[in-house]
């Protein structure tokens, strides 16, 4: 079961305001109206509140989502301020959530804002999920991506996945259409012990730079504008600054997605 959004659906009307905040989106040749108001009409879903989460969430807020729900049961700590940029040194000790909402609302104040500051449980975390028109996977371990890709999956819902991590980044797309692989497809292959930020360190605008593209992808899905980074991945060197695109098949032999 496929969820589309038709023309005619939810599809709210941007104020006068409105339109002079998004001035620069609507004269985008093939953008225009239509593409502001899909985003006003839509809910993103992002999972962590930190680094990419912060990256992606500011520049959707601005764009005009209309709304972002975000999920981190996790306090902000000094060594996250290198790179979580909505979270501030007044802001230790509190809710991720809590500290990116506040910072999120003052960027755009005519979006709303939801958070879920609680570690979910998979029919919670399906729940979420069908409400959404797109995930943003911005979490930062193996078990939580896999099963964000497992409910995605589920629900037909457009998965925008990101990772950052020392000077590395990996970027992909996953709509679940026929024959296109999902994120286990491509998490199989590097097995069960994915290397994490707290271990590996990361320089801090790497994870800006992802995020910032997972924002862009999502945007994109949403309003049917430029071609999403589907069925390939994306691989960022910072170090060398290189990109690398990889063609990415579906695994026949995948516990989600292959057909039986
Ligand atoms: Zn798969």
């Amino acid at each position: 079961m496929k969820k589309q959004k038709t023309p005619e659906q939810d599809i709210a009307e941007l104020s006068d305001e409105e339109i002079l905040r998004y001035n620069r989106h609507i004269s985008l040749k093939g953008f225009d109206f239509s593409g502001q108001e899909s985003l006003k009409s839509s809910r993103v879903l992002i999972i962590g509140a930190g680094g990419l989460g912060c990256a992606s969430s500011q520049y959707l807020a601005c764009a005009g989502i209309g709304v972002i729900t975000l999920v981190d049961d996790d306090q902000v700590e000094l060594s996250n301020l290198q790179r979580q940029v909505l979270h501030t040194d007044n802001d230790i000790g509190r809710l991720k959530v809590e500290s990116a909402k506040a910072s999120l609302q003052q960027l755009n104040p005519h979006i709303d804002i939801r958070t879920v500051a609680q570690r979910l449980s998979s029919g919670e975390l399906s729940e979420l999920i069908q409400r959404h028109d797109a995930v943003i996977d911005a979490s930062d371990n193996l078990d939580t991506r896999n099963q964000i890709n497992q409910q995605c999956y589920r629900h037909q819902t457009p998965l925008i996945s990101g990772a950052a991590i020392r000077m590395e980044g990996f970027l992909s797309v996953f709509t679940y259409h026929d024959d296109e692989p999902c994120y286990q497809c491509f998490s199989h292959l590097f097995g069960a012990h994915a290397p994490t930020c707290a271990e590996n360190g990361v320089l801090s605008p790497v994870v800006g730079i992802i995020g910032s593209m997972q924002a862009l992808e999502v945007i994109k899905v949403l309003t049917n504008y430029g071609q999403p980074l589907r069925q390939k991945v994306l691989l960022f060197d910072a170090f060398k600054m290189s990109w690398r695109e990889m063609k990415l098949p579906q695994n026949p032999a995948c516990p989600v997605c292959a057909q039986q």
